[in-house]
């Protein structure tokens, strides 16, 4: 049995103490802002979906075609706030030299591994920590207003079944039959039958670490600021107490940066910050999560009623929200479900991304018993599980299942 601690109380972090505990290893987990907070990770504030199909990143050929209008259009999901374009430059251009067709298939092709074990990174955690009453079996649906935007989807449309995901392609009689409460906007829809969804993704991380206290883990809300590796152990220094530790795993989302480096990976972790609002009471007016392709956002219907999340905005880390992505967020999900009121609790949070989309899940340069599992993407939620079984086996010493290398921090 070995002393672990985890920084970070997101899905990657908590998933990860959950297969550390299973192995019977003694688990410390810090988080900055305390688990579910919604000032905390992004796995608070998210889409909620269990999205095995996403195995296609942001960063595909069809960046270079939608590029120009995104950055000008009025109504873009995706914006660069451009006083941050010096610092925003390197990971752009690295971005940018990852969408071409062959990178963004390598990565496609990748994230598919691991999408293809997310539910087992998951099935047994849910049942035994009591989660399934927050567990949605309906499967997502993506919508597309535009037929020349459906059109324009089949190249990965064509690659996501390749990759092994199920696909039902619906006319918009299909969509409309299915989700009658939609406006009758959408020409096409893509259901993906082995996805679903959580009615509360918050409870969902707080109900966990809760379990997972009554366990045997130790957990302080308090940030960890230095992370220093020695030969026989490493010793984090928090805001309130240093500790030493056999392993560490350092799952801090999208602010692993810094102590990746105090670690010896300078690792390009960049945030594509993305908005959620509230409409509370609203959830009966939709049975599934609902994308619009073309518009950036999911519309979920949650416990406390449909939230509307999505955008991308590149702007780095501070807090400051963008009210013009905001009010885009509020237009157009009234404009797809006008049953929706008005929305409260705005909410702003970091996608951890790295510049060809996948996470980084690998031992340090500067020690191996330092654990990186961080940079998940859109999919974090998702790949929380599979992420935290190879933690496991990386801080246990066995092989995992699947080959790391795509993933390795020394791939830049
Ligand atoms: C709008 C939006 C919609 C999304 N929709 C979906 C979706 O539908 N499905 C899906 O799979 N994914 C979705 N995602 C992505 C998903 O939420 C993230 O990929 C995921 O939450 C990342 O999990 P994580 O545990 O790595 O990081 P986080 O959830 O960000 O957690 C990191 C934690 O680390 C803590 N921390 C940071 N620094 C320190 C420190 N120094 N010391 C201690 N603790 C620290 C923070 O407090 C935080 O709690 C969405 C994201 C956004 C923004």
């Amino acid at each position: 049995m070995a002393k672990v601690a985890v920084i970070g109380g997101g899905f990657v972090g908590l998933s990860s103490a959950y297969w550390l505990l299973r192995d019977g290893h003694q688990v410390t987990l810090f988080d900055a802002a305390g688990v579910g907070h919604r000032s905390g990770g992004a796995s608070f504030g998210n889409a909620g979906t269990f999205a095995t199909y996403a195995c296609i990143p942001v960063n595909n050929p069809s960046v270079f075609r939608d590029l120009p209008r995104y950055l000008l259009a009025a109504d873009s999901p995706f914006r660069v706030r451009w006083r941050h374009l010096p610092e925003l430059t390197p990971w752009l251009l690295r971005f940018l030299l990852h969408s071409t067709q062959q990178r963004s298939t390598a990565t496609a092709t990748a994230l598919s591994h691991l999408l293809g074990r997310a539910y087992s990174g998951y099935a047994d955690l849910i049942t035994q920590a009591g989660l399934e009453p927050l567990v949605q079996r309906q499967a997502c649906l993506y919508l597309y207003s535009g037929d020349a935007a459906f059109q324009a989807s089949q190249a990965t449309l064509a690659l996501r079944q390749q990759l092994g995901v199920q696909t039902q392609v619906l006319s918009a009689g299909e969509v409309a039959a299915l989700e009658p409460g939609l406006a009758p906007l959408f020409a096409r829809g893509v259901l993906f039958p082995d996805s679903w969804f959580l009615s509360d993704p918050g409870a969902f991380v707080t109900q966990l670490a809760q379990w997972l206290v009554g366990r045997g883990m130790a957990l302080h809300t308090e940030a960890v600021t230095r992370i220093s590796p020695l030969p026989e152990g490493v010793v984090l220094e928090a805001q309130r107490q240093t500790a030493a530790f056999d392993h560490v795993v350092l799952a801090a989302g999208a602010h692993a940066r810094q102590l990746a480096a105090q670690c010896g990976d300078a690792v390009p972790l960049g945030a594509e910050r993305g908005y959620h609002l509230l409409f509370e009471g609203s959830r009966a007016l939709i049975s599934r999560p609902v994308g619009w392709a073309e518009r950036g956002f999911y519309m979920t219907p949650m416990a406390r009623g449909v939230r509307v999340a999505g955008t991308v905005e590149l702007a780095g880390l501070g807090r400051e929200q963008h009210p013009g992505l905001l009010d885009l967020l509020r237009y157009a999900s009234k404009r797809a479900l006008p049953g929706l009121g008005e929305p409260s609790e705005p909410w702003l949070g970091f996608r951890p991304t790295l510049p060809d989309g996948l996470p980084v899940l690998g031992q340090a340069s500067g020690s191996r018993r330092v654990v990186y599992a961080f940079g998940h993407q859109h999919i974090g939620l998702t790949l929380g599980g599979v992420s935290g079984a190879i933690v496991a086996d990386l801080v246990a010493g066995r092989s995992p299942a699947l080959d790391l290398s795509p993933y390795s921090p020394r791939r830049f």
